[in-house]
């Protein structure tokens, strides 16, 4: 039986992406490679059409954090100081990378699953100067897709860019790059890309990365040598080949469905049918439609049923969903959209849940 990935990455993988896995040996030092990273680099750059004068993908061996790492230490210069937004783990998570760091943040704390205060961001705004303000665009921690689209205005405003954890929105939720005054975006070729984990990018404004005033805080996650290096056809340390063949792939087959907008109504067409049968069986959502993502959602845990109950359930019937974090575990699941699945998987996902809730 086949093993549906309903946690928000890895994926379930398509044949076409497994297959790339094995394309043929290749040393990072060759042609071949640097062909291999130019065409990445610039199909990355392309899933929301950007210039590739204006904007660089610089490719990372290491999880969605190391490419969250990578931004946050390698955009805000000596001298800067920068405005975390917080209302879930990977914001928190945020302020955590700032502290080690030692870069000069301030944060903008909600509890998790509240919506971004924007009287209490205008105000913070207006009495500091902060050099960048970092968030995260979808907050997989309940699913709430964050306003990014209010934030970029009032941040816009008062002159200051934004710093995009993207790791769960890039190539399903609608980014605008040039619209939002974004300087760099974090994100994973394991999430909405379909492909495998092990390389993560940022996607970043060239001039965000070539201020004067810098000085390297990490040698491993610094953005500025990769990208020198990557613009050369060159990678300063080893990277993942297989990975970035299978993420290779995985661009080609986002492209050939449609690109970002496709990928968001197919994971919204998953969504509608998994939120119309939870609510069928007497499952409510944690939060509602309007503010939820196309990629996540979460929902409360029906009584009488505990978490690992629901899980080992529905792992035998072939489904893995996911925890809740940290105050949720005990109170929510959550369900992806993400990976090769299909309408009819979701609706046997349905049909396993109403075996258990007994309706
Ligand atoms: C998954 C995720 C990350 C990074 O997680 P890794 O386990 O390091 O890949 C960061 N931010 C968000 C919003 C995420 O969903």
């Amino acid at each position: 039986m086949k093993t549906i990935l309903l946690n928000p990455g890895p994926v379930t993988l398509s044949n076409r992406v497994r297959q790339a896995l094995l394309r043929p040996d290749l040393c990072h030092r060759e042609a071949e490679f640097a062909e291999l990273q130019d065409t990445v680099r610039t199909n990355l750059v392309d899933v929301y059409q950007l210039s590739n004068g204006d904007w660089a993908a610089v490719l990372l061996t290491g999880s969605g954090t190391a490419a969250v790492e990578a931004m946050l230490t390698s955009v805000v210069p000596n001298d800067g100081h920068l405005l975390i937004i917080e209302n879930g783990v990977y914001g928190e998570r945020m302020t955590k990378m700032a502290g080690v760091h030692r870069i000069p943040h301030t944060s903008l704390h909600h509890e998790w699953g509240q919506a971004i205060d924007l009287v209490a961001l205008e105000k913070m705004l207006g009495q500091n100067s902060f050099s960048h303000v970092a968030l995260v665009h979808h907050e997989t921690t309940t699913g709430r897709l964050n306003d990014l689209e209010s934030v970029a205005g009032l941040c816009k405003q008062a002159n200051v860019p934004l710093l995009v954890d993207g790791v769960s929105s890039f190539g399903a939720e609608s980014l605008k790059f040039d619209e939002w005054n974004i300087a760099a975006c974090a994100a994973t070729a394991n999430k909405c890309l379909h492909g495998v984990p092990g390389i993560s990018f940022v996607i970043a404004r060239r001039d965000q990365l070539e201020s004067a005033n810098r000085q390297p805080r990490t040698v491993y996650l610094d953005l500025v040598h990769y990208l020198q290096q990557q613009d050369a056809g060159s990678t300063p340390f080893t990277q993942s080949v297989q990975c970035l063949y299978a993420l290779d792939e995985a661009l080609h087959e986002l492209n050939d469905e449609g690109g970002q907008p496709a990928r968001q109504k197919r994971y919204w067409r998953h969504m509608k049918i998994i939120r119309e049968g939870m609510i069928r069986n007497g499952i409510t959502a944690l939060l509602d439609e309007s503010e939820c993502s196309c990629v996540l959602q979460a929902y409360n845990l029906p009584k009488n049923i505990t978490y690992s109950e629901l899980h080992d359930h529905l792992k035998a019937c072939g489904f893995i969903i996911y925890a809740g974090q940290g105050d949720f575990a005990k109170n929510i699941f959550r369900v992806s959209a993400m990976g090769d699945i299909t309408d009819e998987d979701m609706e046997k996902f349905v049909e396993s849940v109403e075996k258990i809730t007994g309706k």
